[in-house]
């Protein structure tokens, strides 16, 4: 009997309530976005999201056998030095039902929750080619049939998906179309008979555009806008291999993530009927968003997931290597690479889990702010986090023998690909700011139009702020909800909370529309709201674990607090640079410096051995 048959008799023996589907009920605005006007929507994010304990022992049943295959059965180096997943582990990530995770029980797949789905990205991260091949398979490749598909195309593309018989690909990007995505060429064109499209175009960097039987496409199609014009929009297709007209390049060879298959993929004439195309023709771009944003958050587990595992590795050594008679775990500046890391694997890990949990509840909230948030700060954790690893060996560390550099190259891409973080930055930033931009507006208009109540609200704000106020969002003290021991990290993140918001309104009237031209501004903006993001969910996960007792709860609340400290400070640095006139504030001095150099395409520093005569 396979892995998967037998976890699936285990599921099946569970109560049907429990059992998940994904969730397409209209969206509503969740937690990131209020940031931006300074309020915490407290009840989002306390208490922390759990879940009961029938879906843990579930979870567990789960994690035991892929833990063992990936512990036994998966050889990373062979992986990455082949280029290549060998069939037969390819053939074991099937047979535990790897390949369809989400994809809901009736149509094959295991029907994981988002938390559940995010708990075995833990595992599935420990290598990094398998990581993206099941990505690009399910988390973006076969996701528009998921959350956009009709109930034609579930039934008839999902159940060979799930089984990975057929694996898919998600392809948008083109050569000259990166994070510009509504500039793509591929072009979809209708046939005169309206039964299909002819598809022409090329796309790169495919992750799987060579194993690949079904590929989620975007084109470009002529459409009549509701005014009657000619226009031309993105529109999604599912376009089978089988089609005919697609061929794709040699695999790419690249610096990490090796095992994993990244190609060219061309169409020319490929024939796709009109049924095969995913939600409304013109409709396209705002899936493929759709689908990008759903995924994201679980690149915080799968962050976590590594890095806990290079702790592990990294602690025996630091234990037991000696350097002028000690050991290397007594250095301070050892030391301080553990809690490093402990710390950012806590945060991401809170992060990832928070936002899994509220997009499983009713009603699918939009959390793509979120979820973008998680991606910023897990891709970059972990790539800070590979590095401190490796420099915990030395020397050793650099060499091939041992697998950090295999985990530093592999890591590189997170910051790269599901949206680079620059364009993540930009999102988070002006969705918030537009949200808040649209609230303030009306308050103002309310003003205008003689309600007191808003007047009055607003003056007393300004006047406490300018008497130095107590911010106080009921965090802590009597009825509040986070745990005493964390009283002073709550406090911390209640202040920031505050003075974030008085500064996005100061930006929105310095600014108006034109903040979107403003990408430092909006990268500092970011910066904090992600900090805001991340301090909320390490308290919450914190107060939770210790009102229940968990194990080493004192460990949480120790990360927790050294995190929000450092955040603290950190956000208010920030705030300061986003003052105008402040002296933190060298945005105009950075600007200057990059068009200088920028001007000349070169560095014009003259030699520090140059001199005049
Ligand atoms: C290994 C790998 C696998 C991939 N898999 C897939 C896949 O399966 N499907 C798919 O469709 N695509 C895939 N991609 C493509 C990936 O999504 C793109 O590389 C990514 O979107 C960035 O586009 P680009 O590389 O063209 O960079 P560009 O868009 O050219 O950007 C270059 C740099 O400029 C920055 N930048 C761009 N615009 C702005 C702006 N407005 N403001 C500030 N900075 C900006 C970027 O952040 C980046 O740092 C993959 C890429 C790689 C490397």
């Amino acid at each position: 009997m396979s892995g998967l048959v037998l976890l699936r008799a285990a599921r099946s023996a569970l109560p049907a309530a429990l059992r998940r589907h994904l969730r397409t009920a209209a969206p509503r605005p969740a937690f990131a976005k209020e940031l931006f006007l300074g309020r915490l929507r407290k009840e989002e994010v306390f208490p922390y999201p759990e879940i009961n304990n029938e879906e843990l022992e579930e979870i567990n049943q789960f994690v035991g056998p892929i833990e063992k295959f990936f512990n036994e059965e998966v050889d990373s180096k062979k992986i990455d030095q082949d280029a290549k997943i060998p069939p037969e582990t390819l053939k074991g990530l099937k047979d535990l039902g790897l390949f369809g995770m989400q994809i809901p029980e009736e149509y094959g797949g295991l029907g994981l929750s988002n938390t559940m789905y995010a708990r075995l990205g833990e595992i599935t991260s420990l290598d990094g080619s398998i990581a993206v091949t099941l990505a690009a398979h399910q988390a973006i490749g076969l996701k528009g049939i998921l959350i956009a598909g009709t109930d034609e195309q579930k039934a008839k593309y999902l159940p060979k998906l799930a089984s990975g018989e057929h694996i898919a690909a998600f392809c948008l990007t083109e050569p000259g179309s990166g994070s510009d995505a509504a500039s793509i060429q591929t072009r979809a064109t209708l046939s005169e008979d309206g039964k299909y499209f002819l598809l022409n175009g090329s796309k790169v960097w495919i992750s799987n555009g060579g194993l690949a039987n079904i590929f989620t496409v975007f084109a470009r199609t002529e459409i009549v806008d509701k005014d009657g014009t000619l226009k031309d929009k993105i529109t999604a297709f599912i376009v089978e291999r089988d089609f005919g007209g697609v061929t794709h390049g040699k695999p790419e060879d690249k610096l990490g993530i090796r095992g994993s298959n990244t190609c060219e993929v061309h169409f020319e004439n490929t024939k796709v009927p009109i049924e095969n195309v995913i939600g409304e023709v013109g409709g396209g771009f705002k899936i493929a968003m759709n689908i990008l944003n759903s995924g994201r958050f679980s690149m915080g587990s799968a962050s976590a997931g590594m890095i806990k595992k290079l702790i592990e590795m990294t602690a025996e050594y630091a234990c037991t290597r000696k350097q002028f008679n000690k050991k290397l775990s007594e250095f301070g500046l050892i030391q301080e690479k553990f809690s490093f890391m402990a710390v950012k694997a806590y945060v991401m890990e809170s992060m990832a889990y928070l936002t899994a949990g509220m997009m499983d509840r009713p009603g699918f909230p939009d959390c793509s702010v979120e979820a973008a948030m998680v991606k910023v700060f897990s891709s970059e954790g972990a790539w800070t986090c590979v590095s401190e690893a490796l420099q915990i060996l030395g020397g050793l560390g650099y060499m091939k023998d041992y697998p950090y550099e295999r985990y530093l190259r592999d890591t590189r891409i997170l910051l790269i690909f599901e949206g680079t973080n620059e364009i993540l930055r930009l999102y988070i930033a002006l969705t918030g700011m537009q949200y808040a931009g649209k609230i303030l507006t009306e308050k103002i208009k309310e003003i205008k139009k003689g309600n007191v109540g808003v007047a009055l609200e607003e003056f007393l704000s300004k006047f406490q702020d300018m008497m130095g106020r107590k911010v106080d969002y009921g965090l802590v003290g009597e009825r509040g909800v986070v745990h005493p021991s964390l009283e002073a990290s709550g406090k911390k993140l209640e202040e920031n909370i505050h003075y974030f918001g008085t500064s996005v309104k100061g930006l929105l009237s310095r600014f108006g529309k034109t903040i979107v031209d403003e990408q430092l501004v909006l990268k500092r903006v970011a910066d904090i709201v992600i900090n805001l993001y991340a301090m909320t969910a390490a308290i919450s996960r914190a107060s939770r674990s210790i009102s229940i007792g968990l194990r080493n709860h004192d460990h949480e609340v120790l990360l927790t607090n050294i995190f929000c400290t450092e955040a603290y400070f950190k956000n208010n640095y920030a705030i300061a640079q986003l003052e105008k006139y402040a002296d933190e504030n060298l945005d105009d001095s950075i600007k200057k410096a990059a068009k200088q150099v920028l001007e000349k395409r070169t560095y014009i520093c003259s030699h520090p051995l140059d001199r005049t005569f």
